[in-house]
């Protein structure tokens, strides 16, 4: 059942013995505890990740299913931070911060469309999988500083808080990064603070070159010149052909090593163009409006969907850079 879930996801399942809802608190933990010495448990929230983390050990094990913990519990404005169960989703977050005029986002995942990746993912999971997403190139990923602390709950059912909420740093070990990608298996995350970032404008382009190299010459180029980009995703001559069978987005791309940039500032698309020129780089399409930028994005942002178009029926197996 729980695999089913995981469209994208390659290994086979193993089902859990037994399904609980979580609604945690510090006096249910001994119980939880109790449960951890019989059989593993396994958090589950938005159940998006795509290396099944969440799937049945082979001794069976408890799926505690952290999905209905799922609140905003204080939005600090001063201080650029925001503290929320761990089911919330990170969507969830950003479109409450659009809906109170609050002009701060959670920038691990893009603010443009509502198919950036693993739109289901949840703060937990986001946490616990070490995740990040298209704006990392500005940004960086979970493993950055924009989970402050949190709150978990240890398989010796003690709860801890890993630290407080402010920026500074202070000598001792970096408790709250042992459970970032720790995928459960250190303890159950109960709450989170998360920092966030100011909304600035941005906007998309895509570009093709006549091979990878160039292409990650550019992308060099970019980032050494300080441009302020927000992402740059390289998608080469086949992903771009499995764009074109899977039909995201209205338009039909060149099947040709491309990339995916999107930029913050008034002269960044100038320059951008400029340096992807210099590489070898035709047919540069800027957006000039938000429905542009949503459609370039679509193609980028369908990527799982697009990779399983060019095989029929079959599944993703994700692999990681390190
Ligand atoms: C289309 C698509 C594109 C994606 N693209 C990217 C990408 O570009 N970059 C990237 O990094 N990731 C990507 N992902 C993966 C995404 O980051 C993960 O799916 C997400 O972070 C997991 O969040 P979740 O809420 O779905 O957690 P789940 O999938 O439910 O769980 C993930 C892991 O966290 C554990 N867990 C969940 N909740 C808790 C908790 N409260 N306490 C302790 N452990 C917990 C689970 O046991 C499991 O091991 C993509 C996923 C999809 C579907």
């Amino acid at each position: 059942m729980i695999a089913s879930l995981s469209f994208g996801n390659f290994f086979p399942t193993r089902s859990p013995l037994q399904w609980v809802t979580a609604q945690l608190s510090a006096s249910c933990s001994a119980r939880l505890y109790g449960f951890w010495e019989l059989r593993p448990l396994i958090p589950f929230s938005g159940g998006t990740c795509l290396e099944g983390g969440y799937r049945g050990s082979p001794v069976g094990g408890i799926c505690v299913d952290m999905s209905g913990m799922n609140k905003i519990i204080e939005i600090h404005e001063a201080d650029s931070d925001l503290v929320c169960q761990p089911g919330v989703g990170w969507m969830e977050i950003n479109k409450t911060l659009q809906r109170k005029g609050i002009s701060l986002f959670f920038p691990i995942r893009s603010t443009i469309g509502a198919l950036d990746p693993g739109p289901g993912a949840t703060i937990g999971g986001m946490m616990s999988s070490g995740s990040s997403g298209t704006n990392a190139v500005r940004y960086g990923t979970a493993k950055g500083e924009w989970l402050l602390n949190a709150t978990v709950v240890l398989p010796s059912g003690e709860v801890i808080k890993t630290r407080q909420s402010p920026r500074k740093s202070a000598a001792g070990f970096y408790i709250t990064k042992l459970f970032i990608g720790a995928e459960g298996t250190l303890g159950i995350i109960t709450e989170v603070t998360i920092r966030r970032a100011p909304v600035l404008p941005t906007t998309v382009a895509i570009v093709h070159f006549p091979d990878v190299k160039r292409a990650t010459e550019a992308i060099i180029d970019v980032i050494n010149r300080s441009v302020g980009t927000q992402c740059i995703e390289l998608c080469d001559s086949e992903f771009m052909r499995s764009i074109n069978l899977c039909g995201a987005s209205q338009r039909k791309c060149p099947e040709q090593d491309s990339l995916f940039f999107k930029f913050q500032g008034p002269t960044s698309a100038k320059i951008i163009k400029e340096i992807a020129q210099k590489h070898g780089g035709t047919d540069y399409q800027l957006a000039r409006t938000e429905k542009e930028a949503l459609d370039l994005c679509a193609d980028r942002e369908n990527a799982i969907y697009s990779g399983l178009a060019l095989l029929e029926g079959s599944r993703g197996w994700s692999t990681d850079v390190w």
